[in-house]
């Protein structure tokens, strides 16, 4: 699952959307005021990742389809679904779970949560599951029916166009969950919520869940080149104070790659979940955690990503979205810091980080950061509120 681009100097998406679809449309742009009025910019949000409507053909589609049913729902061009595939290290394990772990999949009922192109499921087909069940809510569900019939799978796979949590499955249970429902920070856009439906409802006793482990990180970078770039900024635009802009850049974070050499401290994990066991509370959650310096410098800001592990395979198998890992689409998420922290080798920053779903808008996610350090140079103690959004 790919989700939006946070890089805000870039051209707003839904200006320019028809060019670049890669990047989910994204809503800051709509006035907040706005939103509140029940502008219908609020309804419309929620259904972000499922705009599916009544089942049309594959001609209809590309016929009736215009800009405006992508503004709030960007799973339904084939753009965002480029970036996933393309996206070989998300792609490519998926693919090696199936296939080098056959014993998991062969002869078994398969639910694929959120099958975008069918990707999965196609695999799973492969890989020789007696049934997949493919459930879709976009648009893109008309494209992967077409896509499972051109590669002869239609005996196997069956393309469900809906939503998971109201759609019929014409099984009472199922051996496998597979989904990629990881957003930026992992939680945002809260589709892991849809895999525990559909596992509560669906999953058979002793049955899988692909992936069965998440797990999110924290550690902390020097950035001042970047930070100046996209928060000082506004201290002067063409000469003229926009510093109140400041303040809300300081609070998105900023999905985007990291250097390696940008990190300075070590890096601490925060929370892991179980998707085959946890609870849609359990992602909500308030984790502590101490940074150990690993050389003098400076620290701008803290810096989120998670990894996933499939613990089912006959070789552990996963991946990580860290900064020294081969890149993914889901980049690094970066979290300004107010005080630039003067560090000096083996100091720590201690704090807690509480991440919640936001009440108003459960696809956002709310990050709460309290740090503090007490050094030779820097004594600091402080709370940061966020959003993801
Ligand atoms: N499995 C595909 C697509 C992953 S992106 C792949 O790996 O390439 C996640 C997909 O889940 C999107 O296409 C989105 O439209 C769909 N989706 C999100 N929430 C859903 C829900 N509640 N029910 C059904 N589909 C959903």
């Amino acid at each position: 699952m790919t989700k939006k681009n946070n890089n805000n100097n870039e051209e707003e998406e839904f200006v320019s959307f028809g060019h670049n679809l890669n990047t989910k449309i994204r809503f800051e742009d709509a006035d907040e005021d706005e939103v509140a009025e029940g502008s219908g910019l609020e309804a419309a949000q929620d259904e972000s990742m499922c705009e599916a409507g009544e089942s049309t053909d594959a001609a209809e589609v590309t016929d009736d389809t215009t800009s405006a049913d992508y503004y709030f729902d960007s799973y339904s061009h084939f753009g965002i679904h480029e970036e996933m595939l393309k996206d070989v290290v998300r792609t490519k394990t998926y693919q090696n779970v199936i296939y080098q772990n056959k014993f998991l999949i062969k002869d078994k009922i398969v639910l694929d949560v959120g099958a975008g192109t069918g990707i999965l499921s196609l695999f799973c087909a492969k890989a020789g599951a007696k049934h997949v069940y493919a459930v879709e809510c976009s648009q893109m569900a008309d494209m992967a029916k077409e896509i499972v019939k051109a590669n002869g799978f239609s005996d196997v796979i069956t393309v469900l166009k809906g939503k998971i949590e109201e759609i019929e499955l014409p099984t009472p249970k199922v051996d496998v969950i597979i989904s990629e429902w990881m957003g930026y920070f992992l939680l945002f856009e809260n589709m892991l919520d849809s895999v525990i439906y559909a596992r509560n409802k669906w999953l058979v006793d002793g049955g899988i869940v692909l992936p069965d482990k998440a797990s999110l990180f924290l550690t902390a970078i020097e950035d001042s080149e970047y930070k100046e770039d996209k928060i000082e900024f506004w201290n002067s635009v063409y000469g003229f104070d926009m510093s109140c802009i400041k303040k809300k850049a300081m609070m998105e974070p900023l999905v985007d790659t990291v250097d390696q050499n940008q990190i300075v401290t070590d890096s601490k994990l925060l929370k892991t979940m179980d998707i085959s066991k946890m609870s849609s509370g359990d992602a909500s959650f308030t984790a502590p955690f101490k940074l150990v310096a690993q050389r003098n410098d400076y620290i701008h800001a803290l810096v989120a990503y998670f990894d996933v592990s499939f613990t089912m395979c006959h070789k552990l198998l996963g991946f990580s979205t860290g900064p020294r890992s081969r890149a993914t689409h889901w980049k690094q998420t970066v979290m300004y810091l107010e005080d630039v922290l003067t560090i000096c080798e083996g100091e720590t920053i201690t704090g807690s980080m509480s991440v919640s779903y936001n009440k108003k808008n459960p696809r956002d996610v709310d990050i709460k950061l309290s740090y503090s350090l007490n050094g030779q140079h820097s004594k600091v103690s402080r709370t940061q509120h966020y959003k993801m959004r």
